[in-house]
């Protein structure tokens, strides 16, 4: 969206109007209802924080504050203060119009808060997509569950982590050992190697058709897996000579 053609901080009455139906009516009313609050609290610079709220709510991605800067450097450079910007959307979390995200392994992420809407992630490891769901049977059963303990519960977010549906075809169907992700179940399909190597591995539980789940890789290559209920720490050397396949999981096939 081309921020140029925001409406808002022309003057007051313009926001009045909904002469722009491009821009949703609870944006509208958020910046309406952030105006009044940083009123009331007497804020510095409201102009330009109404600025950063257009410019934050234009967008439906969850975004870093790197990534807001960007669109803001688009069509208001002048407000490109990283200082400013950050104590902006320190506001819009503290009055409730976004809400932080921290996701494994990744920067603070910011998303609009929109009242009475809640949503859930799921988050791909390989490409870092992030896709929003709702579910309202999900939703009731962890209320049940709450109740089941006595538990009262206040909020909550459900982080599904994985691989998205692109990152899924892009699977190669058997790969060496070393490159399966963390999480992982696999089953073994070949392991290359003399027979001592065999025997060695075979010792371990370590055989064609056997189950493991990656636990942990290092960066050096060391791998723990589990194999048959009990954890193995394989060094880089073992791991590149079993190959392995995804495992049927959630009735993916083969
Ligand atoms: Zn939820
Ligand atoms: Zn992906
Ligand atoms: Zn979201």
């Amino acid at each position: 969206m081309n921020l140029r053609f925001w409406p808002f901080y022309k003057n007051k009455s313009t926001s009045q109007k909904d002469d722009h139906p491009q821009i949703k009516v609870e944006h509208r009313l958020d910046r309406e209802q952030f105006q009044t609050v940083l009123r009331s609290f007497k804020a510095t610079r409201i102009a330009d924080r109404l600025l950063v709220l257009d410019a934050f709510l234009a967008n439906e991605r969850h975004v870093t504050i790197f990534q807001l800067e960007e669109i803001i450097s688009a069509t208001h450079p002048e407000l490109l203060d990283e200082a400013f910007i950050q104590e902006t959307m320190s506001m819009f979390c503290q009055f409730g119009f976004a809400q932080r995200l921290n996701f494994e392994n990744k920067e603070t992420l910011y998303e609009h808060l929109h009242l009475g809407k809640h949503h859930d992630h799921f988050i791909c490891t390989k490409c870092g997509l992030i896709q929003e769901f709702h579910d309202d049977i999900l939703e009731d059963r962890q209320l049940e569950i709450a109740d089941s303990f006595n538990f009262h519960p206040l909020q909550h977010k459900t982080e599904i982590y994985g691989l998205c549906s692109k990152c899924l075809a892009l699977r190669e169907p058997s790969l060496p050992l070393y490159m399966a992700a963390i999480g992982e179940k696999v089953k073994i399909t070949d392991i290359m190697g003399g027979k001592g190597v065999k025997r060695r591995l075979a010792d371990m539980g370590l055989i064609v058709g056997a189950d493991l789940e990656v636990i942990s890789s290092s960066p050096s290559g060391q791998q723990v897996v589990i194999v048959n209920g009990t954890r193995l720490a394989l060094g880089s050397g073992v791991a590149e000579k079993i190959r392995v396949s995804h495992a049927s999981h959630h009735g993916e096939k083969n």
